[in-house]
């Protein structure tokens, strides 16, 4: 019986304790270990920012979880060995056969001066939910959407909180006495698939929201709303949305497992340097972007590799980096992208229009999800 230390409850974490539950439930026993009590999608923080869900709608229980192989343990990882793949958390110590971290990004809002004081920010639950209540007071002046460092999650996040922003303004009546820019330090809204950034952009035009592209603001004055930009420019604001800073979390940086921030890995499996020691999602510097569905789709080919190993099969395919990503267009409106990284010489997508049929793609691709990881 192989002890499979699972760190990090999220996207990643999920899929893969569910398949080798599924797959090898007499072979392979999983502790898997969150410092939260919940899993919430990074979309579903949206949902619940703009009034269309409450917190208790979109919270999944680890409690819930009752597969027969996996044992979760609500604990806080204060250590891990990966030569010894030893990990210490505030509830004791596990000696892993094979130890995957999966812990995700953390975000830093005090890496920009006077976000915390002078904005506020939606990538992290406390953020998101928190402005349930903040958007409603917002009646007039200019808002401002900004991604905040070089990497994030999710890279049309900022566009679908654009639209959603648009929307809630519009239900208000107070879209006129509004604007609304979103500030990126990318070229385009998604600079592999000009299709999908032209669907983007389109989207932005029609509801008269600007993009300001290569544009990335390195710190706040809360006392004049003033936004200072890299290249000099100063721009001034009544309502700041930023998207923090992302690092890996401090204990995967003290793990000695980084280099240059995030943990790298071979990526056609997911193995890092150290043997048995794998590492998939946010906290990666695979050549993909961090998005749930990838952080699953890597989680998908760890558990290949540890079934196959376990059952004495071949390697597995390569992970060819595919995935499907749903986008708010506001108004019930969700597109469709699909991608393809790591298959072909370079990376390519197909962009599918906004449509309410997506819409209810969407809740499928949730539903399924909830099911697959939390009901037996
Ligand atoms: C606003 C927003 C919208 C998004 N929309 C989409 C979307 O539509 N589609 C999509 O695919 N992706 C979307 N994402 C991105 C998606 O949420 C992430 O890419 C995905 O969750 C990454 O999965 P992961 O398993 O790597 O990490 P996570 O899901 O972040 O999980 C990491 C887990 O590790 C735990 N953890 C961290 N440190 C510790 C510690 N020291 N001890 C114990 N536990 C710890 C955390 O509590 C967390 O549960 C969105 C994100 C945001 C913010």
């Amino acid at each position: 019986m192989q002890h499979v230390v699972i760190l990090g409850a999220g996207f990643g974490g999920l899929e893969l304790a569910t398949r080798l539950s599924e797959a090898v439930p007499d072979a392979a026993r999983v502790t898997l270990i969150d410092k939260t009590d919940s899993f919430v999608f990074g979309y579903s923080k949206l949902d619940v920012m703009f009034g269309r869900l409450g917190a208790d709608d979109v919270r999944m229980y680890y409690r819930d979880i009752t597969k027969p192989a996996v044992e979760f343990r609500q604990e806080t990882i204060e250590s891990i060995d990966p030569v010894t793949r030893r990990v210490v958390t505030s509830g004791g110590t596990y000696d892993a056969d094979v130890l995957v971290v999966a812990l995700g990004a953390d975000l830093d809002p005090a890496a920009t001066p006077g976000l915390i004081e002078g904005g506020y920010e939606f990538y992290t639950e406390e953020g998101a939910f928190a402005l349930r209540d903040i958007l409603p007071t917002f009646d007039r002046g200019d808002a401002i959407i900004s991604v905040l460092g070089p990497f994030f999650k999710c890279p049309a996040a900022p566009f679908e909180a654009a639209m959603m922003l648009h929307d809630l303004l519009e239900q208000r009546g107070k879209r006129d006495a509004t604007t609304i820019k979103v500030l990126s330090p990318m070229p385009k809204p998604i600079p592999i698939s000009p299709e999908a950034s032209g669907g983007i952009l389109a989207g932005l035009a029609e509801r008269g929201i600007e993009f300001w592209p290569e544009s990335v603001i390195t710190a706040l004055d809360p006392a004049t709303k003033t936004a200072s930009l890299r290249d000099g420019r100063e721009i001034s604001y009544d309502l700041f949305l930023g998207v923090p800073v992302h690092r890996a979390p401090a204990v995967v940086e003290a793990s000695g497992l980084t280099v240059d921030g995030w943990i790298p890995v071979d990526h056609t499996t997911f193995a890092t340097s150290f043997p048995d020691v794998y590492a998939v999602g946010d906290v990666t510097s695979a050549p993909v972007p961090r998005v749930g569905v990838i952080a699953e789709g890597e989680a998908g080919t760890v558990a290949d590799v540890l079934i196959n190993r376990l059952r004495g099969d071949d390697a597995p395919d390569a992970y060819k980096g595919r995935a499907t990503c749903y986008i708010e267009f506001g108004g019930r409106e969700v597109a469709r992208f699909d991608v393809d990284f790591l298959s072909g010489p370079s990376p390519s997508g197909t962009f599918n229009d906004p449509s309410l049929a997506i819409a209810d793609a969407k809740k499928e691709f949730g539903a399924t999800r909830r099911r697959r990881w939390f009901e037996t």
